[in-house]
């Protein structure tokens, strides 16, 4: 039986980033740049200031004979606008924040620290002398033309998008999102808008495995089910191959009817693995047509931990990211763990931080059949192979599902 890191270091080994594309900037949240961001102009592009107050020079704002300086007010110049006017040796002008500074003036005093006569005053008086540069935001403070800011492989969230943004990248390069096929499998399965008859269960795994495709940034496509016969798979992989990823569930157990692997061996090559992990013994990673596919087991639970495991950071992979592991961290098990498992156990729970140190409550029964067992999980326990007991209070190691990759 192959281990888990063993499972993923193969199958991540087979995996390539897809190809490069352009997409507008609104729509690049989430995927990875394919292109070193060079800043093609200064940010802030010109010398702005700081703050609401009165641009000036600073030599005029040492006091003259024990005199406060008064100067004189020749206009002013609000963001967006450039002032039509110098300031020269004794004058000031009005500025407000954002805007460009003047010629001529070397400094800004903010508002609040001056004395003057309302808005429309015609003086300032300058308490206190005030220093060059003040308040003064340089041209190409934040960048500077040529600067590298951003690296080719860097996730784009929010900030990324910004930054583009303020260099004027409407659109950006970017790795493609893989589109993935998604295939159910099994005569029992019936569509999700079907009444329940007798032996028949509606497919929950294919709308699992689309939202958990579309969590982990790729394109989900569910191909609907493949009855467990030689000639349905056949078609059904005809039509997956034509993807950039294939997952499939159910029918890759030891079953009369577990089909799957036998029509990609046919269609491609697999690699059928039994995989020292609970739930989810059996999974399958092979090709067909050079696209990689990932046979998930049926058992729902099993099928969303090996998701989880194997396929998530497959679809990471493909698109370029480069952190693709979930944070492991130790976590103080509060109710403990009632099923002893010699396969390595994945145990659903919720980790919370509580006060010191973060707490895990388990979620009920393991059973890899049972849903419920998803509820409310945000973390694998992840109990070690051979039977180790958890006992309320025992620490052990959390894999956090909503914690971004490492
Ligand atoms: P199998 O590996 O095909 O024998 O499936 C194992 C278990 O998972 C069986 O109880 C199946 O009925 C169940 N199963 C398989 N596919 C699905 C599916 N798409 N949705 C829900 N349950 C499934
Ligand atoms: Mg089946």
């Amino acid at each position: 039986m192959l281990s888990v890191e063993e499972a993923l270091e193969r199958i991540l080994a087979e995996i390539t980033p897809l190809d490069k594309t352009h997409v507008a900037l609104d729509a690049a949240q989430g995927l990875v740049l394919a292109e070193n961001i060079v800043a093609h102009d200064n940010i802030p592009p010109f010398a702005n200031s700081a703050m609401d107050g009165f641009a000036l020079r600073s030599q005029d704002t040492h006091p003259v004979d024990g005199q406060l300086p008064r100067l004189l007010v020749t206009g002013g110049v609000a963001a967006g606008y450039v002032a039509d006017h110098p300031v020269t040796k004794g004058t000031a002008m009005r500025i407000m924040t954002g805007a460009p500074i003047p010629a001529g003036a070397d400094t800004v005093i903010q508002i609040e620290l001056t004395r003057y006569d309302g808005p429309e005053s015609t003086w300032v008086e300058v308490p206190q002398a005030v220093a060059p540069a003040n308040n003064i935001r340089p041209a190409g403070e934040d960048m500077q033309v040529g600067q590298l800011v951003l690296t080719q492989g860097t996730e784009i969230g929010p900030w990324e998008v910004g930054i583009l943004a303020t260099l004027g990248y409407a659109t950006v390069a970017v790795i493609r999102r893989p589109r993935v096929a998604i295939l159910g499998t099994g005569d029992e399965i019936i569509d999700i808008d079907q009444p329940l008859r007798a032996g028949k269960i509606r497919n929950s795994n294919s709308y699992m495995l689309e939202a958990a495709v579309r969590r982990a940034g790729a394109e989900a496509h569910r191909l609907g089910v493949a009855h467990d016969t030689i000639e349905s798979l056949r078609a059904k992989f005809r039509e997956a191959a034509t993807y950039d990823c294939i997952l499939t569930s159910g029918g890759v157990s030891v079953g009369d009817f577990d089909l799957v692997k036998d029509v990609i061996a046919e269609q491609g090559n697999v690699s059928f693995w039994r995989i020292n992990m609970r739930p989810g013994k059996p999974v399958a990673f092979g090709h067909i047509g050079g696209v990689p596919l990932l046979g998930l087991p049926g058992n729902p639970v099993s099928s969303a931990v090996t998701f989880e495991l194997f396929g998530r950071p497959v679809l990471r992979k493909l698109q370029g990211h480069t952190r693709l592991h979930k944070p492991h961290i130790p976590v103080i098990v509060e109710d403990g763990v009632q099923d002893r498992a010699m396969r390595r156990h994945y145990v659903r729970a919720h980790v919370m931080w509580r006060d010191t140190h973060f707490v895990a409550h388990t979620t009920g029964n393991q059973g890899s059949n049972l849903m419920t067992s998803l509820v409310d999980a945000n973390a694998f326990l992840v109990v070690p192979e051979g039977g180790v007991t958890v006992t309320p209070g025992d620490t052990v190691e959390a894999m956090m599902l909503d914690w971004p990759e490492v």
